[in-house]
């Protein structure tokens, strides 16, 4: 497979937001339509692929990324968000990050019993998030089918605790 637009656009910020962490700054790709359209593209034919009924995006370039493949599947968009954010009823899980700890929450509706939900970030480093995400969604009898990235830190082995789900990533590093 030829290489994605977006992967020369994906920029490295040292020590942020702390000393010794390699940020990956994904803003280059939203400003190349033709990269950005590329990625959301090939994370709707993931989603389709895995038999989606909902996507679950994570706060907040799971936001980004994960809005118009609801938007190109015609199907709902569900909010996992960070500690505090979201206003209705919600149930919340706390995971590690690659750089300290927090917490991710959803609404009690926000997944119907034995839906197929494929969760959305742009990165997966530790894999703490995605597996919150996992936590919720299942605490809400949905059925994770997929998870879809843009990029994976594969030297962190995300993948160790994410076994049970499909995961796809678009690009490692
Ligand atoms: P983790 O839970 O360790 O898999 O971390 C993934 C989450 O943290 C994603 O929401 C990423 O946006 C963010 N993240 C972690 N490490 C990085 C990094 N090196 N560059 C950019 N984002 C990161």
């Amino acid at each position: 497979m030829p290489e994605l637009l977006a992967a020369p656009l994906i920029r490295d910020v040292p020590d942020f937001p702390k000393p010794g962490i390699i940020f990956k700054d994904i803003t280059p790709v939203l400003e190349d339509a033709k990269a950005f359209k590329e990625v959301v593209d090939l994370l709707t034919e993931d989603a389709r692929t895995k038999g989606a009924e909902t996507i679950v995006g994570i706060e907040s370039r799971g936001f980004i990324f994960g809005v118009p493949v609801a938007l190109n599947l015609g199907l709902p968009f569900a909010m996992a968000r960070k500690l505090g954010k979201l206003p209705y009823d919600r149930i919340s899980e706390e995971y590690a990050l690659e750089y300290g700890t927090n917490v991710v929450e959803m609404h009690v509706d926000a997944i119907k019993p034995g839906q197929k939900a494929y969760i959305v970030d742009d990165l997966l480093a530790t894999g703490g998030t995605a597996a919150a995400a996992a936590r919720l969604v299942e605490r809400l009898e949905g059925k994770v089918c997929g998870f879809g990235c843009l990029i994976e830190l594969s030297f962190l082995n995300g993948r160790q605790n994410l076994l049970e789900y499909p995961i796809t990533a678009l690009m490692e590093f």
